[in-house]
């Protein structure tokens, strides 16, 4: 069932999720003695009241609101049920989907969620707030600041694919930016599967489309190879394409998840996840398979 759009502004696609459904029922009292023996031990949990009690007096105003929704807080000035209804809808569901998936542990910190309702609002309050100009229209995760900080005007999708970033960080270290925009950007278009997260079709597909047809596209097996500098340089757009329907590739394969992992689990021994990818593909030499992968990309459309 979907039943929520939040279409983005200018290059930002929509994301769309289903209705929430019912959380569990919330009983009071003691465990029963079976409930009891059979929980797993658990690190304490994090403080929420003492985090909520931190954050309250750096609200920059009455307008703002606060809502806890583990392992993240969302704080936002669109009205409280605004907050709540992107915390429920959004948050719960995408982290509730990204854990089942391909990542079993949560950040080992709480996080912020800043959903600033306007333009004039994210402008003004990063300012005020973390000391600098926002770097991106739409909204970034700073892992300095502990804080998702988003221009919720633009939409949920770059609110889904900042949620990714902490949760590669606490479960893949040092993720190469390939893999980690790659995730991050498969959903930031997406929707539920049987069940499954699943990234869609979206914008991103017109400059890649554009370079293969031009010819311009670099082998995969460079774009893996990229570090941290090469991925965010001069061609980060195109780089940021070619990672996503990379993946949206392994996706539609039913190969992501198992990928991902491999990945994971191998990164000692292969620190970019060229042989990870290499494994999902079947084959001994992606740029070999890449033509392949293109003439797939060239037939995919979106709206
Ligand atoms: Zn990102």
């Amino acid at each position: 069932m979907r039943s929520q759009h939040w279409i983005g502004a200018a290059l930002l696609a929509s994301c769309c999720q289903p209705e929430p459904t019912p959380g569990p029922v919330v009983t009071t009292g003691a465990p029963t003695a079976a409930a009891a023996s059979e929980a797993t031990p658990r690190p304490p949990a994090p403080d929420f009241e003492s985090h909520v009690a931190a954050l309250r007096p750096r609200l920059p105003s009455a307008a703002f609101a606060i809502v806890v929704e583990p392992p993240f807080v969302v704080i936002g000035d669109g009205g409280e049920r605004d907050v709540r209804r992107w915390a429920e809808r959004t948050v719960r569901w995408a982290v509730r989907l990204l854990r089942q998936d391909f990542f079993p542990d949560d950040p080992d910190r709480i996080l912020d969620i800043w959903l600033f309702a306007n333009r004039g609002s994210y402008e003004k309050h990063v300012r005020e707030l973390f000391g600098q100009a926002p770097t991106t229209p739409f909204g970034w995760y700073s892992a300095h600041h502990g804080a998702l900080i988003m221009n919720i005007s633009t939409g949920g999708g770059t609110l889904v694919h900042e949620i990714v970033h902490p949760y590669v960080a606490a479960n893949v270290s040092d993720c190469p930016s390939w893999l980690n925009e790659g995730l991050g950007s498969l959903f930031e278009q997406c929707d539920e599967h049987d069940g499954h997260i699943h990234g869609l079709v979206n914008w991103r597909l017109d400059g890649l489309q554009q370079a293969i047809a031009d010819g311009t596209i670099p082998p995969l097996s460079e774009l893996v190879a990229t570090t941290s500098d090469e991925f965010y340089g001069p061609r980060s757009g195109l780089h940021y394409a070619m990672a996503r329907y990379l993946l949206l590739w392994l996706q539609e394969q039913g190969r992501l998840r198992t990928f991902w992992a491999d990945m994971a689990g191998t990164r000692a021994a292969d620190p970019t996840g060229a042989a990870a990818l290499r494994r999902a593909l079947a084959v001994d030499d992606v740029d070999r398979w890449q033509p392949d992968w293109q003439r797939w990309v060239m037939t995919l459309r979106h709206e």
